[in-house]
């Protein structure tokens, strides 16, 4: 697959100078460059209005493009959505509220919850699909992300992450590392047959009794490869999420840890396609 290239700054305001084109856009999206109308059957009649962000077939018939979209409960222009996406499908490591703030001229609280919905919605593009499958090897590892809570106290939250060799990634908070947590959901998220890598975590000794093959490599030994046995792409994985917690985002409660990892999954899953992160963000805005 060759890679092209994200959206440029200038890439964006060519195709989306103001709200009308960012309007014209969804329309064309979501009805398609000759809408039949649903009243009368003609064909490409519809012209824009004037008062409202709504287009009127020559029958008098209306389609409005944000109506059950999440830009028809906001008060924040389109244009503005738009660049919030296109903020965040081009950034590497997240973009923080305080910076969204400061790049759109909106509140923080309005900034705050725009960057929520994009993290959520990258995570529904995401999906998740089964990993693995016969000959081809998944990476497993789980880790602790977070900090130190208000009081001081330690306050990380366990995550377990699961990567196929050239594929996707899939993560899980979960609420501790014991075989019990951790194996339902390899089981759920792995197909049998798959040669999954681990390292000596215990929890992963009984893998093999669940119809994988399962490599190991001895951390705590320090063997951190064994022929093509490793974990380096969970860890590198790993490496990119703390990177945007601690860099981007400084802390990250548990309760919203989740939507985080579905950026980061997305951004990762993307990543030979970044030229589609773009619009399929922007398509997934269209349901409610
Ligand atoms: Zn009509």
């Amino acid at each position: 697959m060759t890679k092209t290239k994200a959206m440029t700054i200038q890439d964006f305001f060519g195709q989306f100078p103001d709200d009308d084109a960012c309007l014209d856009h969804l329309f064309r999206t979501r009805f398609g460059d000759e809408p039949v109308c649903p009243k009368c059957g003609q064909v490409g009649k519809f012209g824009r209005l004037a008062n409202m962000p709504a287009y009127t077939c020559n029958c008098g018939h209306h389609l409005h493009p944000m109506v059950d979209t999440p830009f028809e409960r906001s008060r924040t222009p389109l244009q503005k959505w738009f660049y919030a996406m296109f903020l965040f499908t081009t950034t590497r490591n997240g973009v923080a509220a305080k910076e969204l703030q400061r790049q759109l001229g909106v509140t923080y609280k309005t900034a705050w919850r725009m960057a929520k919905l994009i993290r959520e919605y990258m995570g529904y593009v995401d999906g998740e699909g089964t990993l693995g499958g016969r000959g081809q090897a998944v990476e497993v590892d789980e880790t602790f992300i977070g900090g130190k809570d208000k009081r001081g106290h330690e306050d990380k939250t366990v995550v377990l992450g699961m990567i196929e060799r050239r594929g996707e990634v899939v993560t899980r908070v979960v609420p501790n590392r014991y075989a019990k947590t951790l194996v339902p959901i390899i089981r759920q998220c792995i197909a049998e047959g798959t040669r999954v890598m681990t390292d000596d975590w215990s929890t992963y000794r009984g893998l093999r009794n669940w119809g994988f093959f399962h490599e190991s490599v001895n951390h705590s030994a320090k063997e951190y490869v064994r022929g093509d046995a490793h974990t380096n792409n969970i860890e590198a994985f790993w490496s990119g999420v703390k990177r945007m917690v601690k860099g981007t985002h400084i802390w990250v409660s548990p309760k919203h840890l989740p939507t985080y990892l579905g950026e980061a999954e997305f951004r990762y899953n993307l990543r030979n396609q970044p030229q589609m992160m773009f619009p399929l963000l922007l398509s997934a805005f269209q349901r409610p």
